[in-house]
């Protein structure tokens, strides 16, 4: 009891220090975003008109992005925080390959920002799956952490390993349209149907460069039953116009 109100009394008197995440800077007040507000207004958000399906941003006053106009996608929508640029493409880089996994936690509360602002209503959150063996070469898989720590802010359940990725792939980004179908083709499956039957998913992942990845987990996460899917990505690999 002395001990509970010791640290409480020491807690009050000097609050734990914060340093923002991107100039090492004190913050006093942490949100959680271990981001200072310099800095958080420095980095590249996406503000303005956004493609209703994929969030990238567009130019005009277009409903959909030129590439959705044309390409029909299985989950219901994407939303993505930032563009993937300057900073945030760094900090995103070494949390993925540097082991520089701390970044989750700013990330998770930055897309739980976005959650409430976009109005989602998720009965239960995913996220895309590594393959095994490249899984445990890094270590870890940085969407899994920021699923993890997201439904722990939202206090929504997080599946983890039912949604799997049973086929090694190689990267989207160098492949034409027909070759990324391809490539994906059978990647994922999903492990326990039950579990995704009527249910309204919020599908987690790091960058959404060409959604063909979100697409590909959705139209598994559809056929195993599940109702909609909502993506969410920290940021988005805006197609130049
Ligand atoms: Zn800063
Ligand atoms: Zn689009």
């Amino acid at each position: 009891m002395f001990k509970k109100l010791f640290d409480l009394a020491i807690n009050t008197l000097y609050p734990d220090n914060f340093t923002c995440n991107f100039c090492h800077a004190e913050i006093f007040d942490d949100n959680g975003l271990a981001t200072c507000e310099d800095c958080d207004m420095s980095l590249p958000k996406i503000n303005g008109n956004i493609c209703h399906r994929c969030g990238d941003l567009i130019l005009d006053m277009a409903t959909y992005c030129e590439i959705c106009k044309f390409e029909q996608k299985a989950f219901e929508m994407n939303r993505s925080v930032f563009l993937y640029d300057g900073d945030i493409k760094n900090a995103i880089r070494s949390f993925k390959f540097d082991n520089a996994k701390y970044w989750h936690k700013s990330f998770a509360h930055y897309l739980a920002k976005a959650y409430k602002q976009y109005d989602y209503n998720c009965d239960i959150i995913c996220y895309v799956p590594m393959y095994k063996d490249r899984q445990i070469s890094r270590g870890y898989n940085q969407s899994e952490l920021l699923a993890t720590e997201l439904g722990h802010i939202l206090k929504i359940d997080v599946s983890h390993e039912n949604l799997v990725k049973c086929k090694d792939t190689k990267n989207q980004v160098d492949l034409n349209f027909k070759q990324r179908r391809e490539n994906l083709s059978g990647a994922f499956k999903v492990l326990d149907k039950s579990k995704f039957k009527g249910k309204n998913i919020l599908l987690v992942d790091d960058v959404y460069t060409t959604g063909s990845t979100l697409n590909n987990c959705s139209m598994v996460l559809k056929k195993a039953g599940a109702k909609n899917v909502y993506c969410l990505t920290i940021a988005h690999a805006h197609q130049k116009d």
